[in-house]
């Protein structure tokens, strides 16, 4: 077993694996994985005996389900007991490499993620594969406008890790002073005028420092025309707030400058990357790890479209491993083959949002804000409301319905494509109802329509 446990599975860095390779690669690594955390994670070793399951419970990927979800409460409650006991494997597998820490902690100490050696060479391969979808070529030049942080988490770092990676050069801006015991550093105009001198042709940071980057830039009169991309990652960027970051590029004369979005974790260390804008946020390397989209309830992996928790499955670590871990964000997961680029991967089709926003209706996860977002498109001004009702008020067992109240003459038709447009955001089908003008205007002093009721008693 320790040979199997040990062979060298490298997958090519240059490009996607067609779909059978890549299922074969997944499988050897679930099989080594799992190996490895029966015998060696004292978390998932306590889990797995106190619900009675044995190694040979998991032959196959799709046994994975039988293994209940990972929290981020049960990680942080105890982060050491998710790194496995290496003693025996091979020098690469034991000796950490480095320690990043997840931010967000509920207790105020931040959460260790352990990277071995091995780890860290796989790391690179994923951050080489995310500028390889990203369009990185050997010219590019990247400006690291991370700020150094008081807790290592991985993006100020990991940036010159995917640099070197792929042989480009980097300019570290400094931003900020991290600590008083510390005197390199950057304030916002001397950012400002290191970002021009580089001619940088990549920015990377998170995007609300990048737009105040970009304004006084404009302010003080540079020209930075030879930045041709954006990486954004740490905060939502909403599509406004992408708008702006592409007035604010065209005013440093760099208009034309694609931005590109990642969804990144501590966890994964790294992200799932767009190749182009509104392409979707593709796992960057599925031999090593895997994106589930489940129902947080039941625990159950959901199918292609449906809304759902984000579960992120290692499998290929040997420092800190997590399985079916929920990263705390809802999306829909497609693995039909990228239309842009053809990556046969998983891609996250709806920007991930957070994930205590959901509502179970008819036994479907729903997130209304994304159901809203399509309404808004499809009917502009003309007010309306979407509601979760009982179908028997009052009865605690009382099935539920998704009602879309609009203000409009009767039009089958656009019942039709309106009732369409709704199921394929959540899944659920609505009633509709049409009304006379005035029916949904707003009410109890409020200015603003609510489009959104759950009018359910208990839920
Ligand atoms: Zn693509």
């Amino acid at each position: 077993m320790m040979a199997a446990m040990t062979a060298p599975l490298t997958t090519r860095a240059a490009s996607f694996e067609p779909q059978n390779l890549l299922d074969n690669t997944r499988q050897a690594h679930f099989v080594q994985t799992m190996d490895l955390v029966f015998e060696r994670h004292p978390y998932y070793r306590e889990r797995l005996a106190a619900l009675g399951l044995r190694r040979s419970d998991f032959q196959t990927l799709a046994d994975l389900q039988r293994l209940p979800l990972t929290s981020k409460a049960d990680y942080m409650a105890a982060p050491e007991k998710f790194i496995l006991d290496t003693q025996g494997l091979p020098q690469e597998m034991q000796t950490v490499w480095d320690t990043m820490y997840t931010t967000g902690s509920t207790s105020g100490r931040p959460t260790p993620f352990v990277s071995t050696s091995y780890d860290f060479f796989n790391i690179l391969e994923l951050q080489r594969r995310m500028l390889e979808l990203r369009g990185v070529g050997p010219q590019d030049l990247i400006a690291n406008l991370f700020p150094l942080t008081t807790t290592p988490h991985g993006a100020w770092i990991r940036v010159l890790h995917a640099a070197a990676s792929m042989n480009v050069a980097v300019v570290c801006a400094m931003p900020g002073k991290p600590s008083p015991y510390f005197h390199l550093g950057n304030d916002l105009d001397e950012v400002v005028q290191l970002v021009g001198r580089s001619q940088a042709t990549i920015l990377w940071g998170v995007p609300s420092y990048i737009q105040r980057t970009l304004v006084r830039a404009a302010e003080m009169g540079l020209r930075w025309s030879a930045v041709r991309l954006v990486f954004v990652t740490g905060e939502a960027l909403a599509e406004s707030a992408r708008t702006q970051m592409q007035q604010a590029l065209a005013a440093v004369g760099a208009g034309s400058a694609q931005i590109s979005i990642s969804y990144g974790a501590t966890e994964m260390q790294g992200g799932l990357v767009e190749c182009q804008p509104g392409a979707g946020l593709h796992n960057p390397l599925p031999a090593q790890m895997l994106i589930d989209v489940v129902d947080p309830l039941t625990g159950l992996n959901l199918p292609d479209g449906q809304s759902g928790a984000v579960a992120l499955t290692h499998l290929n670590r040997r420092g800190t491993v997590l399985l079916r871990y929920l990263l705390g964000d809802v999306s829909v997961r497609s693995h039909a083959p990228c239309p842009a680029c053809g990556a046969v991967t998983e891609r996250l089709v709806h920007t991930p949002r957070r994930s205590d926003a959901l509502l179970k209706v008819k036994g479907m996860l729903i997130y209304p804000e994304a159901v809203l977002a399509s309404l808004d498109t499809l009917l502009g001004a003309t007010p309306y409301l979407l509601s979760v009702q009982s179908t028997e008020p009052g009865q605690a067992l009382s099935t539920d319905r998704l009602v879309l109240r609009l203000e409009s003459e009767p039009d089958e038709a656009r019942a039709k494509q309106l009732a369409d447009e709704v199921k394929r955001a959540c899944g659920v089908t609505p009633e509709l109802q049409f009304e006379a003008a005035g029916r949904l205007a707003p009410t109890g002093g409020s200015w603003k329509a609510k489009k959104f009721v759950d009018l359910r008693s208990a839920h």
